[in-house]
C-alpha cells in the first residue's frame, strides 16, 4: 500500500469524522448555524493532530453551494474540488516553503479580488509562524482592514511566534493532543472499514507510539499492514517497533529479584540484537512496576514477592533513567547503566540477605606521573 493512502482516506469530510476536538467543533458548527462569521480563524496545536484538515473543512462548510452549513452535502463543485484539493477559490500556502515577501504580497493582491465562482475567497495558510517579518505586515495590513469576501484559515504549531497584533485579530483554536484511547478508537473504525484482522491491543501500542498525533499514527498503521499482512497481533507489531514483549520485561525483573546480573545483561544484549527500542522496554519495566504496586494495594489475597519499598524504589530508578537514557551515548549502555544501578542500590536487607564485610580499605590506584 502506497505510502499516506490512509491518512489521504480517512481525512475527516465532515464535523461528525473529526476525532478529539469535540469543543472546537461545536464552536465552529455554532458559529456556522447561526451565521456569525470570522474573517480570520488560527488553528494550533502540535504536528499531526488535524489542523489543515480541519481549516480544509472549514473551507467547505463556508464554500458549500447549500451553505455556508456546518454539513456541507459532499456532492456540489465546492465541495468536491476542496476534496480533491482544487477549489479555485481556496488558496493554500505553506509559509515553511514560500517565506518571501514577493509571494505574500502576490498573494495578497489577489485577495482585492472577488471570488472566482464562491462565496468566499479562502486563503490559508499553513506554518503562519514561519512568514518574514515584512510577509506579516502584509498580512497584518489585510487583516486590519479584510474585504468582506476574503476569510483567512491559519494554522500554526507555535502561534506564540505570532506577533500579537495578528493573535488579536483571529478567533484563535487550540487543537488537543490526541489520548490514546481517541487514537485506538479510530484505528480501530478504520481497520474494520477496510476489513483487516487486529487485535485490540496491538491497536493501543500503535497509538501509543503515535505521541498523539494521527497523522503519524496512520503512517504507522499503514507500515503495520505492510508488515503483518491482513491480521495486526501484539507479537508483530512489537516486533515492528521494537518493543520487549512482556514475558521479556517480566524475566529482566525476575533477575533483579535474583540478583543475577549475568542473566540480566545477557537479555539486554538479546534485546538489543532484536533491534529493541530500550525507550521503550524502559516504559513497559515501568509499567509493569505500576501494575505489581496497583495489585499489591488492590488485591492484599494475592501477594507479590516484591517488597512495596522495593516496587517503589525500582519505579523511582526508572522513571530518572527514562529522562538520562537520551543522554548515553547509545540506549544499550544507557539501559545497562540503568540496569546496574538498579541492582545496586538496595539499601536494605532482607533477611535472608548478608551484608558484605569490607575486609580491606580499597583505595584508587594513584596515578603514575605523565
Ligand atoms: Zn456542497
Amino acid at each position: 500500500m502506497p505510502n499516506h493512502v490512509l491518512a489521504r482516506k480517512w481525512r475527516p469530510q465532515s464535523f461528525t469524522e473529526v476525532i478529539g476536538q469535540a469543543a472546537i467543533v461545536q464552536a465552529l458548527t455554532h458559529a456556522l448555524e447561526s451565521g456569525r462569521l470570522h474573517h480570520a480563524y488560527l488553528f494550533s496545536g502540535t504536528r499531526g493532530i488535524g489542523k489543515t484538515s480541519l481549516a480544509r473543512l472549514l473551507a467547505k462548510c463556508l464554500s458549500c453551494e447549500k451553505g455556508p452549513t456546518a454539513t456541507p452535502c459532499g456532492q456540489c463543485h465546492p465541495c468536491l474540488t476542496i476534496a480533491q484539493g482544487n477549489y479555485l477559490d481556496l488558496l493554500e500556502i505553506d509559509a515553511a516553503s514560500r517565506t518571501k515577501v514577493e509571494d505574500t504580497r502576490e498573494l495578497l493582491e489577489s485577495v482585492q479580488y472577488p471570488p472566482i465562482m464562491g462565496r468566499y475567497k479562502i486563503i490559508l495558510i499553513d506554518e503562519v509562524h514561519m512568514l518574514s517579518g515584512h510577509s506579516f505586515n502584509a498580512l497584518l495590513k489585510t487583516l486590519e482592514e479584510p474585504p468582506k469576501h476574503v476569510i483567512f484559515l491559519l494554522a500554526t504549531t507555535e502561534p506564540e511566534k505570532l506577533p500579537n497584533t495578528v493573535l488579536s485579530r483571529c478567533l484563535h483554536f487550540t487543537l488537543k493532543p490526541l489520548t490514546n484511547d481517541v487514537l485506538s478508537e479510530h484505528f480501530n473504525h478504520i481497520l474494520q472499514r477496510e476489513h483487516i484482522r487486529f487485535d485490540p491491543n496491538a491497536l493501543t501500542l500503535i497509538a501509543k507510539a503515535a505521541c498523539g498525533s494521527v497523522r503519524d499514527g496512520l503512517s504507522l498503521l499503514e507500515r503495520c499492514i505492510a508488515f503483518c499482512g491482513s491480521d495486526i497481533t501484539v507479537a508483530k507489531i512489537s516486533e515492528l517497533l521494537g518493543l520487549a514483549d512482556s514475558h521479556t520485561v517480566q524475566q529482566l525483573l525476575d533477575t533483579l529479584i535474583k540478583n543475577d546480573a549475568v542473566s540480566g545483561l545477557t537479555l539486554i544484549r538479546a534485546l538489543a540484537e532484536k533491534g529493541a527500542d530500550f525507550s521503550g522496554v524502559l516504559e513497559a519495566f515501568i509499567e509493569l512496576l505500576h501494575q505489581l504496586a496497583l495489585q499489591q494495594v488492590l488485591q492484599k489475597d494475592n501477594p507479590t514477592l516484591l517488597s512495596a519499598e522495593r516496587i517503589q524504589l525500582y519505579y523511582q530508578i526508572a522513571l530518572i533513567g527514562r529522562r538520562d537514557l537520551p543522554l548515553a551515548p547509545d540506549p544499550q549502555m544507557g539501559f545497562e547503566m540503568l540496569y546496574i544501578r538498579l541492582l545496586s542500590f538496595q539499601p536494605w536487607h532482607e533477611e535472608n540477605e548478608v551484608l558484605p564485610v569490607v575486609k580491606k580499605k580499597l583505595s584508587i590506584p594513584a596515578m603514575n606521573p605523565i
